[in-house]
C-alpha cells in the first residue's frame, strides 16, 4: 500500500487507512440510524449576493448532522458516505423535505440547493421533487439546482436528459465548483446549465497572485459567451469583492456577506457596504 517499500512505511501508512475506514464504517453506522430519526439534520442558510448593488438574490441550504453518537459531522464527510454507501437517495430526500418546509416559510426568498449527481440520475428524484412543489405550493422558479462536475461528465446523455426536464419544470441549474472538475467548452455549451459556480480555489488565491484576476476575466468573459449566469464562491474580503465584480461576475457568496447560518436570521436587505446581518462589511473584515 505504499510506494517505497521499507517497513515502517507500509505499517504507518496502513494503519492510517485503517483508521480512516473505521471512521466512515462507524459515521455508516450512525447515518443509517439518523436517517431514522431525521431531527439529527437540520439546514443552514448562506446568502447569494448581487456584484453590484450586493442585495440578497437568494440563499444556497447547506446540511448540517448533529449526530447523538459521534457528536457534529462535517457535510462534506457525511454527503461521501451517504454517496458510497448508497444513503444519499434517502438522505438526499429527507434534507429536500427540511428545505422545502423552510420555502414556505420564507415565499420572499429564492432558494439553491445541493443535490448529489447519484440522487440526481435516481428514477425517483424529479417525482419526488414534483410532489413537494406541489404539497408546499412552491414556484419552481424560487429553485436553482446545483450539481458537481464529478459524475456528470461520465453520464452525460441521462445528466442532459434529467437537467432539460428540470429546466422544462421551471428549475433552474448550477455547476458547482466551477474550475476543479474537467468540463470542456463542449461540454458547458451542450449542458442546459443556467449558472457557473466559481469554486472557492480560485478566489482565495487573489490577493496574491496578480496572474489570477486576468484568469478569472477569461473564465468569466467566457461563461458569460455561453450565456451562463456567473457566481463566485468564497468571497472574504472586500478586495476579492471588488476584483469579481470587476472581472463581471453576478453574483458573488462568502463569508464577507454572511456565514451559513439559521434561515430566520436571514435578512433581506443589504447593501450600502453594510452586510446581511446588518454591520459595515469592513468592520466584519477587521473582526476576521
Ligand atoms: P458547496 O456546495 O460548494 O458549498 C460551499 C461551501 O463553502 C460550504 O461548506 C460553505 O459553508 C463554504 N463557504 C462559504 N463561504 C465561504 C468562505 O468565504 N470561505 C470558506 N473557507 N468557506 C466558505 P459546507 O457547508 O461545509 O459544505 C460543504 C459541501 O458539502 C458543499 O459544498 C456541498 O458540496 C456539500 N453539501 C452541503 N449541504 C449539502 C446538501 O444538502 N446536499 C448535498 N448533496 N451536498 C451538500
Ligand atoms: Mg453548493
Ligand atoms: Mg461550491
Ligand atoms: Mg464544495
Amino acid at each position: 500500500a505504499s510506494k517505497k517499500d521499507d517497513g515502517n512505511h507500509v505499517t504507518v501508512y496502513d494503519a492510517e487507512l485503517d483508521a480512516e475506514y473505521t471512521f466512515r464504517r462507524k459515521i455508516e453506522e450512525a447515518l443509517r440510524l439518523a436517517i431514522r430519526s431525521p431531527d439529527e439534520f437540520y439546514m443552514l442558510y448562506q446568502p447569494i449576493v448581487n456584484a453590484r448593488t450586493m442585495e440578497l438574490h437568494s440563499v444556497e441550504a447547506l446540511a448540517r448532522w448533529n449526530c447523538a453518537s459521534l457528536g457534529p459531522i462535517a457535510p462534506d464527510v457525511f454527503i461521501s458516505v451517504a454517496e458510497k454507501s448508497g444513503l444519499i437517495v434517502q438522505l438526499g430526500s429527507l434534507l429536500l423535505k427540511k428545505i422545502f418546509c423552510d420555502m414556505q416559510c420564507r415565499p420572499d426568498l429564492r432558494f439553491n440547493i445541493n443535490i448529489s449527481p447519484l440522487q440526481l440520475l435516481s428514477s425517483g428524484f424529479i417525482p419526488t421533487l414534483t410532489r413537494l412543489l406541489g404539497e408546499h405550493s412552491i414556484s419552481p422558479s424560487r429553485i436553482e439546482i446545483e450539481l458537481t462536475e464529478g459524475v456528470l461528465v461520465s453520464n452525460c446523455d441521462t445528466v442532459q436528459a434529467q437537467l432539460k426536464q428540470l429546466r422544462q419544470m421551471g428549475i433552474t441549474t448550477a455547476l458547482d465548483d466551477f474550475g476543479t472538475g474537467f468540463s470542456s467548452i463542449g461540454y458547458l455549451q451542450k449542458m442546459p446549465l443556467d449558472t457557473l459556480k466559481i469554486d472557492r480555489s480560485f478566489v482565495s488565491g487573489l490577493g496574491d497572485d496578480k496572474v489570477l484576476a486576468n484568469v478569472l476575466h477569461s473564465i468569466v468573459s467566457l461563461g458569460r459567451t455561453l450565456g451562463k449566469s456567473i457566481t463566485a464562491e468564497g468571497v472574504e474580503t472586500l478586495y476579492e469583492a471588488e476584483i469579481l465584480a470587476d472581472v463581471g461576475c453576478h453574483y458573488l457568496q462568502g463569508y464577507l456577506f454572511s456565514r451559513p447560518q439559521p434561515l430566520d436570521q436571514i435578512l433581506k436587505a443589504a447593501g450600502n457596504g453594510h452586510s446581511l446581518t446588518g454591520e459595515p462589511c469592513a468592520q466584519q473584515l477587521r473582526r476576521a
